[in-house]
């Protein structure tokens, strides 16, 4: 009944659209319509073609996560098959390409994710391709599975533009992982002006070990951190416990803020000083760790503070030296933003995207000074440190042996000749 009122109707918006477009029509036009229609054809007839020789096949993939994925096909048994190669591709890292091997009437491969990772908590594309009797060579149609750790019952959660995935605690403690992801969004949003696009999944692991295992998995692409900001995955480890909560409100701003950084920033993001990329998300933590400040003052006690262009690559491996370079970051990135507000903060990131180097990034307007020279100035405003003592400090062994060395000859000199005073009556 309902398609027997909308069809007249349908076909008399059409004519009237018909009318529009003659009544307007110029010949050119007229040309440019008919090219549109053949081209039009032309595609409806294709995929025709392409379904001929497109070998129809009966996929299966199997895994187990973080050891291997098995690819398993048959094909109709008309077709006398050479050889067959797996194709498969995670987001948009290398391809690879594998041969399968007969068995029982089934092509199978199974690939080893330790000696070669696959992307993990993604799409994987996948594809066959045939070489048949007389060497000719067809593809099959594109397949895909998601390969997670599929060792837990994964409950989701979702608020645009997040989804939780958990398998330990309740609704409740997903929900605050959830408010916890769309706040750091939102203020670290607000500051580099950016917003996330995509869907990102957030992964929390109710256990160390579990997580732990994971990372091995993930491979080299997570070694830096918990974040794949080109994939949209977050993936933390929250135990329960007393701590759980603020470790909430600490970890999933600070990784949200990656995220919101590589939408700001693009292709530009690998250019980033690791100060900038790990400062920015530590001031983003709603529960920042409230010894950055004594470790920096220590530091500064101690003239054992790190120059900031030594943490342009990643920082040092040494738990201590990596705690320290965090809280610089951290504390240098506050000082940017109390004194250049987010017009600094987001000019740094610009400059920085766009390639400039890491002692050069600084020097643009608002803050006008090179890296050194705001460093210089950060250590003496906020720091409330004397350069010159630092500096003289750093120089003190060397003062003490120039010491040594120039007034040594006095001595000697006055050794030699103190006998002969004693001596002369
Ligand atoms: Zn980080």
């Amino acid at each position: 009944m309902n398609s027997s009122l909308s069809t007249p109707f349908r076909r008399n918006a059409w004519m009237r659209f018909c009318k529009m477009t003659v009544d307007v029509m110029t010949r050119p036009r007229r040309a440019l319509i008919w090219l549109g229609w053949v081209l039009l054809l032309g595609l409806l007839v294709s995929p025709a073609h392409a379904q001929e020789g497109t070998p129809e096949a009966q996929p299966e993939v199997t895994y187990m996560f973080g050891e291997h994925i098995t690819f398993r096909v048959r094909f109709p048994s008309a077709l006398s098959i050479q050889q067959v190669e797996v194709f498969f591709q995670a987001n948009s890292d290398p391809t690879v390409v594998a041969p399968m091997t007969l068995d029982g009437g089934e092509w199978g491969y199974q690939h080893d994710v330790r000696a070669q990772y696959v992307r993990v908590f993604g799409k994987v594309a996948y594809w066959f391709r045939l070489t048949l009797e007389g060497g000719e060579t067809v593809e099959t149609a594109r397949f895909s599975f998601f390969y997670e750790d599929n060792r837990f019952a994964w409950q989701t959660l979702e608020g645009v533009p997040f989804r939780v995935h958990w398998y330990s605690g309740d609704t409740a403690f997903a929900q605050a992982v959830l408010d916890a992801a769309r706040l750091g969004a939102q203020q670290a949003g607000l500051i580099l002006d950016s917003e996330l696009s995509e869907l990102v999944e957030i992964y929390v692991y109710g256990q160390l070990v579990d997580y732990q295992f994971a990372r091995s998995a993930m491979g080299p692409l997570w070694a830096g951190g918990h974040a794949d900001p080109d994939a949209g995955v977050i993936v933390v480890s929250l135990p329960p416990g007393e701590n759980q909560m603020l470790e909430v409100e600490r970890k999933i701003p600070h990784e949200v803020a990656h995220l919101i950084l590589y939408a700001a920033t693009g292709a530009g993001f690998s250019n980033l000083p690791t100060w900038l990329n790990e400062g920015f998300a530590s001031t983003l933590e709603q529960n920042p760790n409230p010894d950055y400040e004594t470790l920096v003052d220590s530091a500064v006690q101690k003239g054992t503070l790190l120059p900031l262009e030594t943490l342009c690559q990643p920082f040092p491996r040494d738990a201590a030296g990596a705690v320290l370079a965090y809280a610089e970051s951290t504390l240098f990135i506050r000082y940017v933003q109390t004194r250049f507000g987010q017009e600094g903060i987001r000019a740094m990131v610009n400059a920085y995207a766009n390639g400039a180097g890491c002692a050069q990034g600084t020097n643009v307007p608002p803050i006008n000074l090179s890296l050194s020279q705001l460093e210089r100035e950060w250590r003496e405003d906020n720091l409330a440190e004397n350069v010159i003592l630092t500096a003289l400090r750093e120089v003190a062994p060397w003062l003490v042996l120039l010491g040594v060395v120039s007034i040594g000859p006095i001595f000697v000199v006055v050794g030699f000749q103190r006998p002969k005073v004693v001596t002369n009556p």
